[in-house]
């Protein structure tokens, strides 16, 4: 299986690369960079091999800043563009980014016309529609991290909440990868029983819970200034999923044409079967009412946003 991450030389494209190097699941690994920091990506896959050989784990990587050595490229992990500062939205650096994002899915398009493109760059939502519509892709080959990492994040505070191991958490995040994020508390379990039957569910505090999740970002990145190793997981589990044709069900930023309350024409964090060809099926889901007026608002707000950002930068994704 062959991986190319385009943003190699950033924090999370590196990361991530690294992480996916050593599941054993890809056996070619190029980390694409611009021209100007080849060195460090160089350097990057120098290091990696050494750490690589302590683990046992064979796996050729080529550092470069030509495109065609996406060529043949199974999975494509999109992380260029700028990432937010502390105090940020992740709106705030939309439109550069939508430019790079646009820029780069045609060149996948011309490059790697079969691979499926897991995009991370922020505003994710917003940027996977910017990705699909510049590559011209089916709409199962193309899709964001969001609210898979979101969804680890509210995972860990349960468990820490209710001193049970973090595996035995079973709970989701949809919607927006953003302030419209929708815990799915309704059906989170621990160990197959639903949070609200569990012991010590009455001194759980879900508003606060959930506004730690939707903080959890800005709150990694003002201590140490960006967020790493969670992306990078979060990214090395999506990837294995679809390298290894797993059928799991993760919350991928998704094209939506109905399939979930009737939303059309955005990309939204929902749960979606992954294999092989990519998305496999978008999962329904049943909401409470508050879970899917909140779904319904995130919809209208990334739909707003994305059609903003499609309208300013209509020429680069058109332009193919
Ligand atoms: P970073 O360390 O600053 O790296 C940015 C990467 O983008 C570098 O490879 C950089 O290349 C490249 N880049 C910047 N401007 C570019 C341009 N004009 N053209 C081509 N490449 C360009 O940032 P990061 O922390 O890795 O974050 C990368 C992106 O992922 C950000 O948008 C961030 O918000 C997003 N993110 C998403 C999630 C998620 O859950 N979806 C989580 C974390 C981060 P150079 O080294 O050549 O400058």
């Amino acid at each position: 299986m062959k991986v190319s991450v385009i943003g190699a030389s950033g924090r999370v494209g590196k990361t991530a690369a690294f992480c996916l190097a050593e599941e054993n699941c890809v056996n070619d690994l190029v980390l694409i960079s611009r021209k100007e920091s080849i060195d460090k990506v160089e350097g990057e896959a120098l290091d990696m091999y050494d750490a690589l050989a302590a683990k046992d784990v064979n796996v050729k990587i080529t550092a470069s800043y030509d495109f065609e050595d996406v060529k043949g490229s199974d999975l494509i992990v999109l992380s260029a563009g700028q990432p937010r500062s502390a105090g940020m939205t992740r709106m705030d650096v939309a439109i550069p980014n939508a430019k790079i994002v646009a820029e780069y899915s045609r060149a996948i398009a011309k490059f790697a016309p079969d691979a499926i493109i897991l995009v991370v760059t922020n505003p994710v939502d917003v940027m996977t529609y910017v990705a699909l519509k510049a590559s011209g892709f089916d709409k199962n080959k193309v899709f964001g991290l969001g609210n898979h990492l979101d969804s680890l994040r509210l995972k860990n505070l349960i468990s820490q909440h209710f001193n049970i191991h973090v595996s035995e958490i079973h709970t989701r995040v949809m919607g927006e990868h953003g302030e419209n994020m929708v815990p799915i508390m309704s059906s989170t379990s621990i160990g197959g029983i639903l949070l609200k039957y569990f012991k010590g569910y009455d001194d759980f505090d879900m508003d606060r819970t959930v506004e730690k999740v939707k903080n959890a970002g800005n709150y990694v990145i003002q201590k140490k200034g960006a967020t790493e190793y969670g992306p990078a997981f979060a990214i090395s589990n999506i990837a294995t999923i679809v390298l290894n044709d797993e059928k799991k069900i993760l919350t991928v930023s998704a094209f939506l044409d109905g399939e979930i309350e009737g939303v059309k024409d955005v990309c939204l964090g929902v749960p979606v079967k992954l294999g092989i060809s990519g998305i496999e099926r978008i999962i329904p889901i049943i909401m409470t009412e508050r879970e899917r007026t909140a779904f319904l608002k995130a919809a209208e707000v990334v739909k707003k946003d994305t059609d903003f950002v499609v309208k300013a930068i209509d020429e680069d994704i058109s332009s193919k």
